[in-house]
């Protein structure tokens, strides 16, 4: 259990009226993050527990459809990234001493840094009986001109990017399709399934389409239309002038904003050509190996979590990803009752932040709602009369 009073950081009610958004709102005011720059947050321990929450479920369902963790460097050389034409044609790339000695970028992804590399270890079909799945959890730069305010579109974010390396077409559709089913376990177990499509959208350089998962959002940056038949999710930007259905030709749509949590590339060989990244099969013939990539936003994910879910005592966060499952707040002498429930809940491998601070009860309720905890614990002289803590559940019983 922590013990609030040893924390070194605070809640606030001062946050600047030109920050409107509920969920930027609440993260700032409950000390979950601070901005450093536009587009850039340092996230205090209350955030960064909610957002390794966030990228501990994303490892487990990339682990479960066998990609491999690893970790590639934030600083990308100008070499790779002008092999494939993005040292000059990624708008949003940062490049670094550009006119200097030594130029190198601050990666905005990982495809130039991967693909060199896999052709080291990649060069028969033996090595690619399965598709190879490789991912990191890491932070990407990007220099966007539209920073927002909040952590919804920045400058620098945490993003778990996956590649994929199959043999094939075929093989690459396998594996698509699996992660695409990853993707859809990941926003269930965040808590935004239900209002997270995957939807159709233009841009696709190797495919007609590519895929995006878009979460349903007023302050949403995209605008969705979805198939009133079949509920088919397609972004605003391949929607002809009036709506048709690409997966079954209707056209009546529901059409509202979102914000975009994921998306997903069947790359082709752009990336191997490039690289030569190439393998020889059965018969002794070179190919290049076929690329996918996918992407979360697991910054952005809490972000958009945070504003999804704040109600009109603003945070709420679900148990998978909360700071802490159960709030205990101590009013009078119950630290021992408190230590009691505390180790009663850690036994079930649940978290548990105690306010055991001297302040009055009124202060303590409303910092426990503002964090968003989704179980309070009461700790009080009234309860203890009936051995019982009263318990405020913000998603209901
Ligand atoms: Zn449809």
């Amino acid at each position: 259990m922590k013990l609030l009073s040893q924390s070194a950081f605070r809640t606030t009610r001062d946050v600047s009226d030109q920050i409107t958004d509920r969920g930027t709102r609440g993260l700032l005011q409950a000390g979950y993050i601070r901005q450093e720059i536009a587009g850039a947050y340092s996230f205090l321990p209350m955030g960064l527990r909610t957002l390794t929450n966030i990228a501990n479920i994303v490892r487990e369902e990339m682990n479960a459809i066998g990609a491999e963790e690893l970790l590639l460097t934030a600083l990308g050389s100008k070499e790779h990234w002008t092999a494939t034409g993005r040292w000059d044609g990624l708008d949003v790339l940062f490049r670094l001493n550009e006119d200097g000695e030594r130029p190198y970028a601050l990666n905005a992804s990982h495809e130039e840094i991967l693909t060199p590399l896999l052709a080291e270890f990649i060069n028969s079909y033996r090595h690619l009986e399965q598709t190879i799945g490789l991912y990191q959890i890491q932070t990407k730069f990007r220099n966007e001109p539209r920073a927002k305010s909040g952590i919804l579109r920045g400058r620098e974010f945490l993003m778990k990017d996956l590649y994929s390396f199959s043999r094939d077409q075929a093989a690459l559709d396998v594996f698509f399709e699996e992660a695409r089913k990853a993707y859809v376990r990941v926003f269930d177990r965040i808590g935004l399934g239900e209002k997270t499509h995957y939807t159709f959208a233009s841009g696709g350089t190797f495919s007609k389409y590519s895929y995006e998962f878009q979460t349903e959002l007023e302050i949403g940056e995209d605008i969705i239309h979805i198939c009133e038949n079949c509920g088919q999710s397609h972004n605003e930007e391949i929607v002809e002038k009036n709506f048709k259905c690409v997966e079954c030709g209707h056209e009546k749509a529901r059409t509202t904003k979102a914000s975009e949590v994921g998306n997903i590339f069947k790359l082709g060989t752009k990336f191997s050509d490039a690289f030569s990244l190439k393998y020889r099969d059965e018969t002794g013939m070179d190919h290049p190996v076929v690329m996918g990539c996918y992407g979360i936003g697991v910054s952005r994910c809490m972000g958009v979590v945070a504003e999804f879910f704040a109600d009109e005592r603003w945070l709420r966060f679900p148990e998978s990803i909360a700071p802490y499952t159960d709030y205990l707040l101590v009013q009078g002498d119950h630290m021992d009752w408190a230590k009691s429930l505390a180790g009663n809940l850690e036994a079930e491998w649940r978290s548990v932040l105690v306010d055991d601070r001297d302040a009055r009860f009124g202060e303590k309720i409303a910092d426990a709602e503002l964090f968003g905890m989704p179980n309070i614990y009461i700790l009080s002289d009234t309860a203890k009369a009936s051995d019982m803590p009263e318990v405020r559940r913000r998603f209901g019983a």
